[in-house]
């Protein structure tokens, strides 16, 4: 049995969440000794991700959190979505939950794991490569406004980074584009997401608060080369005739 991956999701209540969970599940199935911790971004566990949760087949562990952002750290739906970080406090959760439950079995991996994100399977089998005190890296489609953004390697060896929008960050990374060892949690039990660091700078300050720089970072993905993982976002569906229709039939719909 390989070492587990502590998948971190946090997620939240919208007309696409369930469409996008069960895109990440099905993929997810194909993998195998997964711990998917999901913590729903609401003041208790929703009836729907709790339903969810029940059809998980039982051989990917799951841990069921909840943990609202307060009002004034919440993106508002006409928000741009750059004006604040999201999943910050959800994240945070999840790293005490590991922080309080693994401290006798350090073994496995930490991958933060979006909702709406795509991951090709192959991406597990890279972060089960790394080793102590290492933050793999490799690239993510679709970000950056780029096709590709993320490090660029030899011989497993980050040479530079390839990224178009703060290149000066101590990581130019997005979330979906490292992964760490349990360990390095264990061993900086302080460490956490901020909901106020500058825009871009989450992943940096998260794996700084771990003790980690660029010298710890080693490019997987075959050498950095191959995109295992996309920042796909799903569009914001328009609901204007749901809304009608619903007013005109007094129609219930789920
Ligand atoms: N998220 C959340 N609460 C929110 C907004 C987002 O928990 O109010 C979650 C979301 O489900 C996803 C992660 O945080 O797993 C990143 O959010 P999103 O995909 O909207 O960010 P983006 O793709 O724009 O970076
Ligand atoms: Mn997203």
């Amino acid at each position: 049995e390989p070492e587990p991956i502590y998948l971190i999701t946090p997620t939240y209540a919208r007309f696409t969440q369930k469409a996008d969970m069960t895109r990440l599940l099905y993929t997810l199935m194909h993998v195998e000794s997964l711990h998917w911790i999901i913590i729903e971004d609401h003041d208790e566990k929703t009836e729907l991700i709790t339903k969810f949760i029940e059809r998980i087949p039982t051989d990917i562990q799951v841990t069921h959190l909840n943990m609202k952002t307060p009002p004034m750290d919440k993106l508002a739906s006409d928000d741009p979505s750059w004006l604040k970080p999201r999943g910050v406090q959800q994240r945070n959760a999840a790293i005490e939950f590991l922080i309080k439950h693994y401290q006798e079995s350090p073994e496995g991996y930490v991958y933060f794991l979006d909702d709406d994100n795509t991951y090709d399977i192959r991406i597990f089998d890279e972060i089960r490569k790394i080793e102590e005190d290492q933050v793999g890296v490799w690239p993510v489609g679709i970000v950056g406004k780029l096709r590709y953004e993320g490090p660029v390697c030899s011989n497993g060896e980050v040479t530079s980074w390839f990224t178009a929008w703060k290149p000066d960050r101590p990581f130019p990374i997005d979330m979906a584009g490292f992964a760490v060892r349990l360990e390095n949690f264990l061993g900086s039990p302080e460490a956490r997401f901020k909901q106020r660091v500058p825009r871009g700078y989450q992943e940096s300050h998260i794996l700084t608060e771990l003790g980690l720089d660029r010298t710890n970072a080693v490019g997987l993905a075959n050498n950095c080369r191959d995109v295992l993982v996309w920042h796909t976002r799903t569009e914001k569906p328009r609901m204007d005739a749901e809304e009608k229709l619903m007013k005109a039939t007094g129609a219930a719909s789920d």
